[in-house]
């Protein structure tokens, strides 16, 4: 039994067949036992066979990339203009629309660099975990460390991380969609089946990238990475998502049409220049190039993907990872967040605090997951031995429970469900001895928990066969599956279900989940748990309380909510009283009304409607319902946020305007369907995420209130003065030189504005609202003829002045420049007061482009080099005084008019 026999037997091409021979052949061939690889087998084995993943789609080579920034229709324009002006013998502006062209494309090809590694980083962090058994012991691995012959253990809502050839299922079902199509789930079972079906019928063998639906099972690994179906046909996975969101694939659209009529524009003042106004053909062919490269947003697009590449990294460091793109936009517009309560209000590290039985109601003291804690009734400390009950209640939570504890230096820490590390705890604390318990009594069969039916169960044998059914879930549920009830002395007597109903309320009103508990013997052949097995006489035990204290940051991101105004409802499958305990603690408005899951199958539509706006807490709600919440709060217009964990979540999260995924107790398929998952399963950065969703937004706004006023302006200048007959202040070279500096400094700079003081206290925007609203438009307009005003004023200035017209020319230029740079210093606030301290400070991305464009136009006005090339003078002390004055004027003027207009507004509202 050595790695040779291993690799000689399944070398790649001769392995059997797996789906047509019996499961302990797999495993044999396989050179496996059900105990699993031990580790250095599964390092040698993961030497030769490599890591399983997919063959990545080769990346374009960088020189591809940059060539590819060239194709763009903006660009051919520009290049053609270069191309003609070259031919007009225009070398100096060609040269400068080259270096626009050449400027554009490494600002886009830098971006794209970008893009790409922020997506790296986030598929990186979604990469997904398999749960295997090695050396005899469960563990979680990278799925990209799984080798042939590894155990691997899936349950519902797992995604299937290689092939595996199954040896144990209990009513498993798979949706096998990616791979055949069909998007039914299948049962999956052991059994060998006939040799050569298509791979929808081949039920033993679960295949890699499908996802679990239903049930448990385990299977042996058989195949890894590009060996596995999928990976024959692949190509799928590695295909690549552009960074882009609706919005700004519509700004590229609207970036297009513009050149369009920008060349129409451009074509008609041509004939018209010529004809009507007999101008000289070179002069006027060179001022509408300039024109139209001044007024074409060429560099646009790859700003928008820069500001969103910024938020996606921004969302990812504050533990939001963005799955699909077009959210970053659906997150800026969230107006309802619905949440789960356990793990994201609360911090889901759990303690029992209350132990209930039949008559006494005991409390119970601790700290964490140590299984060492002090029982009392009424502040008198009690032994556990007293109580025979208490015995057996803590097997039961040794018993039906899948989670471990460990511990790791002077911590306890729990392993799977924090809620089973809490009841480990509790039976240690209850002096049980938990690995005696687990190898006494072994598990044949189990019910996994799952969110509709409320329960788990187990059935166990001990060494004389003797069998025990143990039952744990939600309180009402067990007590309608229980005729009798255990006494303190471990007799059985009729159920008192009244004692037991106001007991439990009492725990649970103080924040509390309650847990009850219940057994059943069982006939000592049987070794299959059915649901019908379960479903009346059983022996209630008791109950357990376990405190979930909620998150700080929770409580502080719901008042951030309350201002900015989100509306937060809980969606819980906990209990009623529980859930409004909670609700109180984190400061949901509302706590007091709660609507039960049964309340809701009871509403009509139109009750439904009324109730998911006065209600924010839903309690004991099954998957099923969110969804139906989700389309009742999307019926008021609602932009929805929903969280969610496990697979029949999947609907809800695929419905809601943006799905939440939990990245730690969430399932693959919740991941799947979900826009959003979050790292650290916390409502905060939910909040985080929106706040971020705005901040890019309005980016996206203010790149674009910046650009295209700018554009315009510069476009005007020209074409009034060939309209007007006049001599052009600023000549086309001088437009291309500022389009060129502006574009690659100015232009960039307000991608990297951080989120603006009041962001989280607007309401929500609507989910419609256009992006070139009216207030938008208005700017353009005004802005432009600022603009226009200022260049004209200065250059008509210059001249009464009896200055040269190049030395009118310089001061027009500079003026336009200075222009730009405080309009863009208005621009970083439009929502707030621009003139305070912090607003003025800005950022360094601000600063920097400030510093370099003031250089560039130094050097353009007093360089005698580059005076030569563009024709300007030196501008006198005082003149230089003039410019900047006029960039204060323009500001005070746009910023009186934003306060004008945000008064307005607020008088409006109020
Ligand atoms: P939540 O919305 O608080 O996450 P869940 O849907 O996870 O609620 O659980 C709903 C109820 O199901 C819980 O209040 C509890 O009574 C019961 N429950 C949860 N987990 C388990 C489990 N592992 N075994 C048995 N019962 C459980
Ligand atoms: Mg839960």
């Amino acid at each position: 039994m050595t790695d040779k026999t291993f690799n000689s037997t399944t070398s790649k091409l001769s392995h059997p067949i797996w789906h047509s021979i019996p499961a302990n052949v797999c495993l044999k061939h396989l050179n496996v036992s059900v105990n699993g690889l031990d580790q250095q087998e599964a390092d040698a084995r993961l030497a030769t066979y490599g890591a399983n993943c997919l063959p990545k789609a080769a990346k374009r080579s960088a020189f591809k990339r940059l060539l590819m920034q060239f194709h763009n229709i903006l660009i051919y324009v520009l290049l053609a203009s270069a191309a003609i002006t070259a031919f007009i013998q225009h070398w100096v502006d060609s040269a400068v629309i080259l270096a626009v062209v050449l400027a554009n494309a490494i600002i886009g090809f830098i971006q794209e660099g970008k893009a790409e590694q922020a997506m790296d980083a986030i598929r990186h962090m979604l990469a997904p975990q398999a749960r295997v058994i090695r050396d005899g012991k469960q563990l979680a691995i990278d799925g990209e460390k799984l080798v042939p012959g590894d155990i691997v253990l899936l349950e519902a809502g797992d995604k299937v991380p290689a092939d595996l050839r199954l040896f144990s299922a209990h009513s498993a079902a798979a949706q096998e969609a990616i791979l055949t199509g069909e998007s039914l789930s299948v049962e999956k079972q052991t059994l060998p089946v006939a040799e050569g079906l298509p791979l929808g019928d081949r039920s033993c063998v679960a295949f890699c990238g499908t996802l679990i639906t239903s049930g448990q099972c385990k299977g042996v690994v058989i195949a890894t990475g590009a060996e596995t179906e999928i990976g024959r046909i692949s190509g799928l996975l590695s295909e690549v998502e552009i960074l882009t969101t609706p919005l700004v694939t519509q700004m590229g659209v609207f970036a297009k049409w513009l050149t369009v009529l920008i060349l129409i524009i451009a074509f008609l003042l041509l004939t018209f220049g010529y004809f009507v106004e007999h101008r000289d053909f070179a002069e006027l062919f060179m001022a509408v190039v300039g024109l139209s490269v001044a007024a074409i947003p060429e560099g646009l697009p790859a700003v928008l993907t820069i500001t969103l590449a910024i938020g996606v990294q921004a969302m990812a460091k504050r533990n939001a990872i963005v799955r699909r793109l077009p959210a970053i936009e659906t997150l800026g517009a969230v107006s309802v967040i619905c949440s789960d309560k356990t793990g994201t209000l609360t911090r889901n590290e759990m303690m029992v605090a209350s132990v209930l039985t039949h008559p006494h109601l005991f409390n119970m003291s601790g700290c964490g997951y140590e299984p060492k804690g002090v029982l009392k009734i009424d502040d008198r400390d009690v032994s556990p031995a007293e109580h025979l009950v208490l015995e057996e209640l803590a097997r039961a939570a040794i018993l039906c429970n899948d989670g471990a504890l460990r511990q790791h230096e002077n911590t306890w820490l729990a392993e799977g469900d924090p809620m089973e590390g809490a009841l480990l705890a509790f039976s240690g604390k209850m002096d049980a001895d938990i690995s005696h318990e687990q190898s006494t009594w072994t598990r044949t069969d189990a019910i996994p928990f799952d969110a509709r039916n409320r329960f788990m169960a187990t059935l166990n044998h001990d060494h004389e066969r003797h069998a025990w059914v143990f039952v744990k879930g939600a309180p009402e549920k067990i007590l309608s599956m229980c005729c009798d009830q255990r006494t303190t002395d471990g007799k059985t007597e009729a159920l008192d279900a009244a004692y037991w109903n106001d007991e439990l309320e009492s725990i649970a009103a103080l924040g509390q989940r309650v847990l009850a508990f219940a057994v059943k013997s069982a006939p000592s052949n049987n070794t299959v748990l059915e649901h019908a097995d379960i479903q009346n006489k059983l022996t209630l035990l008791g109950m357990v309380g376990m405190i979930d204290p909620p998150r700080d940051e929770a409580i502080s991101a719901i008042a951030e909510c309350g201002t900015a105004g989100i509306r937060v409802k809980m969606i819980t499958g906990d209990h009623t009283k529980t859930a409004s305990a909670i609700g109180k603690q984190i400061g949901l408005k509302n706590a007091e009304t709660v609507i039960t899951g049964s309340d809701l199958d009871c509403f009509d539509d139109a009750a439904l409607r009324q109730a998911v706006i006065d209600c924010d807490i839903f309690a004991r709600t099954s998957p099923e319902q969110k969804l139906r919440l989700v389309m009742a709060l999307q019926s008021h217009g609602f932009t929805v946020a929903m969280t969610g964990d496990g697979v029949n979540d999947a609907p809800a999260l695929k419905r809601a305007d943006a799905g939440i995924a939990m990245g730690q107790k969430g399932s693959e398929a919740a991941k799947e369907a979900a826009e959003l998952v979050l790292a650290d399963d916390n409502f905060a950065s939910i909040v985080a995420a929106v706040r971020e969703g705005r901040t890019v937004y309005d980016n996206i706004k203010k790149v674009i209130s910046w650009t295209l006023p700018t554009n315009a302006g510069e476009a005007m200048t020209i074409i009034v003065a060939l309209l007007m007959g006049m001599t052009l202040p600023i000549t086309a070279i001088q437009i291309l030189w500022v389009n060129l500096i502006t574009a690659i400094t100015l232009g960039v700079a307000l991608a990297f504005e951080p989120t603006e003081e009041n962001t989280m206290r607007r309401p929500p925007r609507a989910r419609d609202e256009p992006l070139l609203t009216n207030d938008l438009v208005w700017h353009i307009v005004l802005v432009s003829c600022l603009f226009l005003c200022g260049v004209f004023g200065t250059y008509h200035y210059a001249i009464d002045q009896n200055y040269s017209v190049e030395l009118a020319r310089t001061i027009a230029l500079n003026t336009l420049v200075v222009m730009e740079i405080f309009h863009l210093f208005f621009i970083r606030n439009i929502y707030g007061t621009s003139l305070t301290w912090k607003a003025v400070r800005g950022t360094k991305v601000v600063w920097m482009v400030v510093i370099a464009v003031t250089a560039a136009q130094f050097a353009i006005t007093y360089l005698p080099t580059l005076q030569s090339v563009f024709a300007t003078e030196a501008i006198p002390f005082w003149d230089g005084v003039l410019v900047l004055g006029i960039g204060v004027a323009l500001f005070t003027i746009i910023e009186v008019e934003k306060q004008l207009r945000l008064a307005l507004q607020r008088t409006k509202r109020a």
